[in-house]
């Protein structure tokens, strides 16, 4: 089953990825322990390490495939901009995730 984004909810998560990453701090992948899904932040959207597992998830979205993901392709966890010093599971989901484009 295929959902679609609508245009405006694709706007709004591009307005909240363009406010976040200004005042995201990059760092390598090698330096940002991963984080937790009981801390408060990642609960605060939702996150997850198995997006397969999170019901507001657009099927197949995932970190490795969000706009806000930093780490490399093909590994397994890399930073994300919304957790500065921490890096996400890339097969890991979040209520922030935006489209690369
Ligand atoms: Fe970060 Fe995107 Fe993963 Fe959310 S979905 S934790 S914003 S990489």
């Amino acid at each position: 089953m295929e959902e679609r984004i609508s245009r405006r909810r694709l706007l709004r998560r591009l307005a909240t990825a363009a406010a976040i990453v200004p005042m995201a701090t990059v760092v390598r992948a090698a330096d940002t322990p991963l984080i937790r899904v009981d801390d408060p932040t990642a609960k605060a959207v939702k996150y997850v390490e198995d997006a397969s597992k999170a019901k507001e998830a657009v099927p197949h979205s995932n970190c490795a495939n969000c706009a806000l993901y930093l780490g490399k392709s093909g590994t397994k966890d890399g930073p994300c901009q919304i957790f500065p010093g921490k890096s996400v599971v890339a097969a890991g989901w979040c209520n922030k995730w935006a489209p690369q484009i």
